[in-house]
């Protein structure tokens, strides 16, 4: 199955996509994983896009498209996908259709307040990439990471004005997409306001697997 996640930064993409990996036995494809690996590993792209990704701005289409266009020839991706954050632009969603044909959008539904209280509550450990909240899931130990002992930060996109950000660019360039994937038949809507094992359930009978 080819799936597109669409929602809101916080919606909980993420963390659905790794249960639904499980579950569907594909690949989750997330452009916002694959930037923050560049920058991390200091690559050509990760220098290119960090001040862009940091200040909670899209990185330029061109860039991205060719990222996805390379990832989903690879041979994992030819039974199905999870693609997370893309796209993200309509200029992303035709030039997806060129490449690859997709089953499902999946829509998860949530109000800017909870995106707020859930994304400047992350914090994701430093070593390994986990992710916890303050108030919703805790570490053990305040600021380290049970998996691996690692020190746990703030994502730079996750501080206040950041956030503003990344939600007003997703209403005025993203929000589109529901429009335009409802028309073409292949929009689902998933609630994705309460807690994770309640919203699965609600993808589970929404896409009936
Ligand atoms: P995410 O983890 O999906 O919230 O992505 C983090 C950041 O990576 C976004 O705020 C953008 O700066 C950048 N990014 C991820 N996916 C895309 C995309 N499809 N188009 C443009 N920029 C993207």
């Amino acid at each position: 199955m080819k799936l597109v996640f669409l929602g809101p930064p916080g919606a909980g993409k993420g963390t659905l996509a790794a249960k639904a990996v499980e579950l569907l036995q594909i690949p989750h494809i997330s452009t916002g994983a694959i930037f923050r690996t560049a920058i991390a590993n200091k690559t050509p792209l990760g220098l290119k896009v960090k001040e862009i990704i940091d200040a909670g701005r899209l990185v330029d289409d061109e860039t991205t498209i060719a990222l996805v266009r390379e990832r989903l020839a690879e041979a994992d991706a030819q039974k199905g996908y999870i693609l997370d954050g893309f796209p993200r632009t309509i200029a992303q969603a035709e030039a997806l259709e060129g490449f690859s044909k997709i089953d499902r959008v999946v829509n998860f539904d949530i109000p800017d307040a909870a995106v707020i209280e859930r994304l400047s509550g992350r914090r994701v450990c430093k070593n390994c990439g986990a992710n916890y909240h303050i108030l919703f899931s805790k570490p053990k130990k305040d600021g380290i990471c049970d998996l691996c002992g690692g020190e746990l930060y703030t994502r730079d996109d996750d501080k206040p004005e950041a956030i503003q950000k990344r939600l007003e660019v997703y209403r005025a360039q993203t929000a589109p997409l529901i429009d335009y994937y409802r028309k073409k038949g292949l929009l689902v809507d998933v609630d994705a306001r309460p807690a994770v094992d309640q919203v699965i359930t609600n993808f589970r009978q929404a896409l009936k697997v």
